[in-house]
This record gives C-alpha cells, sequence and structure tokens, in this order.
C-alpha cells in the first residue's frame, strides 16, 4: 500500500508501504476514506522535535473496516468508522471515567501512520466508533475533524469550562483552536474571543460562532482581554498553541478562580511557580481524551447540528502530501486533507 514516511525535516515522502495485517485478535483494518496532516506533524517537519529514523506518519482517520480480529465484538466489516489517534480498551479505570488518552493500554495512532491507503486500528471494540450508514461524501471531512481536532478543542472547551454565562478566550487559530471556539459556542457560551491575527481565520472563527476578535498577543493580549471582561478576565480560556507565550497569555488571560484547557503539545514551556501561584486559576489538560465525545460528536456532524470539516482548506490526494505539509508549514493552509 502507499504510506506518509518523513525522513528528515521538510522531507515527506510517500512510499510503498507493507500493508498492515492483524497481529491482535484485538486488532481490525480498515480502509482509509481520509486522513490529514495534523498541527503536530509539523514539530518533527520543523526539526523543533527529533526523529530517530524514517517514520511512518499520520494519526488521524475515517474509514472503512475491511477485516477483524476474532475477539472484537462490536464491529464488522464495512462499516464506517472514526477512532482517535489514541487507541484505547474504553473498558479500564481510567477510560471508564473519561480520560481515555490516558488508558492503561493505549497506543498511540502516530506509531502505526494513517496517512496511508490502509491503517491497523488496535483494541477496535473500545477505540472505534461506527456511524448507523455509510455516510455521504460531503461529511467525511467533519467525521475526519472529530478523529482529533474537533475532539481537542471541545476537550479544550471542557476542561476550560466553557458553558452558559461564561465569556471564553481561545489562544491560538489552528484548527484545534478554530474548534475550540465551535466548542465554547456549542457548549453555551455567552461570549467567545478568538485571538488571532490572521483574517482568514478570523472569518472562520466568525463563522464557528467568536463574537469578539482580539489581534494582540503577549502582554498586550492579555490587556486586551482584561479591558473587555471588566478587568477581571475571561472566565475561560483555551490554550491551542503549546509554547511559552501562549501558556502564559493563557493563564494569564483568566481571571481568577478561572479554567484554562491547555491542548497544544507543549514544546519547552516552563511555568513560573510564583506566577502560576498568584494566577488562581485552575488549569486541565494534556492530550484529549477524544473517544469521550466521539459519540455525541458523531452524532452533531451527522445530523448537521455543527460542520467541523470546513477547518479544512486544502484537500489533496494522498500522494501529493509533501504539498499538504508545506502550506501548512508556510501557513497557506489552517489544515489539510489527503485523500488515499
Ligand atoms: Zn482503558
Amino acid at each position: 500500500m502507499r504510506g506518509v514516511v518523513m525522513h528528515a525535516p521538510g522531507d515527506v515522502r510517500v512510499e510503498d508501504r507493507p500493508d498492515p495485517r492483524i497481529e491482535q485478535p484485538t486488532d481490525a483494518i480498515i480502509k482509509v476514506s481520509a486522513a490529514c496532516v495534523c498541527g503536530s506533524d509539523l514539530w518533527p517537519y520543523r526539526g523543533i522535535e527529533k526523529l530517530e529514523a524514517a517514520t511512518p506518519m499520520g494519526h488521524e482517520y475515517v474509514g472503512v473496516v475491511e477485516e477483524v480480529g476474532s475477539e472484537v465484538t462490536t464491529l464488522k466489516p464495512g462499516q464506517f468508522v472514526v477512532g482517535s489517534f489514541w487507541a484505547s480498551d474504553n473498558t479500564c479505570e481510567i477510560c471508564r471515567a473519561g480520560y481515555q488518552s490516558g488508558c492503561v493500554h493505549r497506543v498511540l495512532m502516530g506509531t502505526i501512520g494513517t496517512q496511508a491507503q490502509y491503517a491497523r486500528i488496535p483494541l477496535a471494540d473500545g477505540t472505534l466508533v461506527a456511524t448507523p450508514e455509510v455516510p455521504p461524501a460531503d461529511l467525511i471531512p467533519g467525521y475526519l475533524a472529530a478523529s482529533d481536532v474537533l475532539g481537542t478543542g471541545w476537550f479544550a472547551a471542557v476542561a476550560a469550562e466553557a458553558g452558559p454565562g461564561k465569556t471564553v478566550a481561545v489562544v491560538g487559530d489552528g484548527a484545534v483552536g478554530l474548534l475550540a471556539v465551535l466548542a465554547a459556542r456549542q457548549l453555551g457560551a455567552e461570549r467567545v474571543i478568538a485571538m488571532s491575527r490572521h483574517e482568514s481565520r478570523q472569518k472562520l472563527a466568525r463563522e464557528f460562532g467568536a463574537t469578539d476578535i482580539v489581534t494582540e498577543r503577549g502582554e498586550e493580549g492579555i490587556e486586551r482581554i482584561r479591558e473587555m471582561t471588566g478587568g477581571l478576565g475571561a472566565h475561560s480560556v483555551v490554550e491551542a498553541v503549546g509554547t511559552q507565550e501562549s501558556m502564559m497569555q493563557a493563564i494569564n488571560s483568566a481571571r481568577h478562580g478561572g479554567h484554562v484547557g491547555f491542548v497544544g503539545v507543549t514544546h519547552d514551556v516552563a511555568l513560573p511557580g510564583l506566577g502560576l501561584f498568584g494566577a488562581l486559576v485552575h488549569l486541565h489538560g494534556g492530550p484529549a481524551p477524544v473517544r469521550r465525545f466521539l459519540p455525541d460528536l458523531m452524532e452533531l456532524i451527522g445530523d448537521r447540528t455543527i460542520d467541523p470539516g470546513r477547518v479544512f482548506d486544502l484537500d489533496l490526494p494522498l500522494d501529493r502530501a509533501a504539498e499538504g505539509y508545506q502550506a501548512m508549514d508556510e501557513r497557506r493552509a489552517v489544515k489539510t486533507l489527503l485523500r488515499p
């Protein structure tokens, strides 16, 4: 089969890779309908995260079940499924508490590489959620968004306790930040402030339900949020970048007693103890337990209540994956969808 392999920073190739096979009786093999390039794939692409060797890429996926292992009981060939970037059993104590990304048996899908024609999904019964029927083609991008960026943005908004009567500020205008705007609005937030300097992203943020846009960042951004909230800061802040500046911007934009949901994969972030102590905020985040939200999100997508697939602004055949990486790296594209 064909699949994406990263050889070195900036060097992404589509190559022949071995067809995946059932390795464990709990595995399923899916024919990938669509995959995509994640903001986190850009860290090794930019050389910020070290690559040890040539690495198969991709952890977001939707597809059709081809084959299931002997112990898989809830899925059968022909079903359209969505899974998260962590495979999880969905039965252990951590999963049952809603933290499937911390499952005691979890497997990171990035080690498998779903930017490919086929993928092996471990712990298939726990990981995959099937739609009632194979969906129409125009819904595929929405379901694909649920696999990571929507689920992650949604978790961030939940972790930040977005809800009725709340003012929510979102730091980061990538796909996750934009979908956190959508999530905050769906969760009933009164005011949703998107922090973005890019016109096309501001426009999408508005479409997803942002009521205000703040273009300043860092100290100036924090000042603006305080001015807009009677000097108090936002009730809820989503952090969807992962840098020192964005983390501090998020923490300091929250009011005392407020909540910060952080989901940007952190790189070299060090929180100052005294600053954190003085902030008097709740911090909750990490790799999103997307599986917790998948059934509900898939229903909202299926009945067309939400259209998260609009974050994909570049749609390419798998063989042109390198162009998709480049466009995202240069910020010409928010998110690239790849069709095997
Ligand atoms: Zn588990």
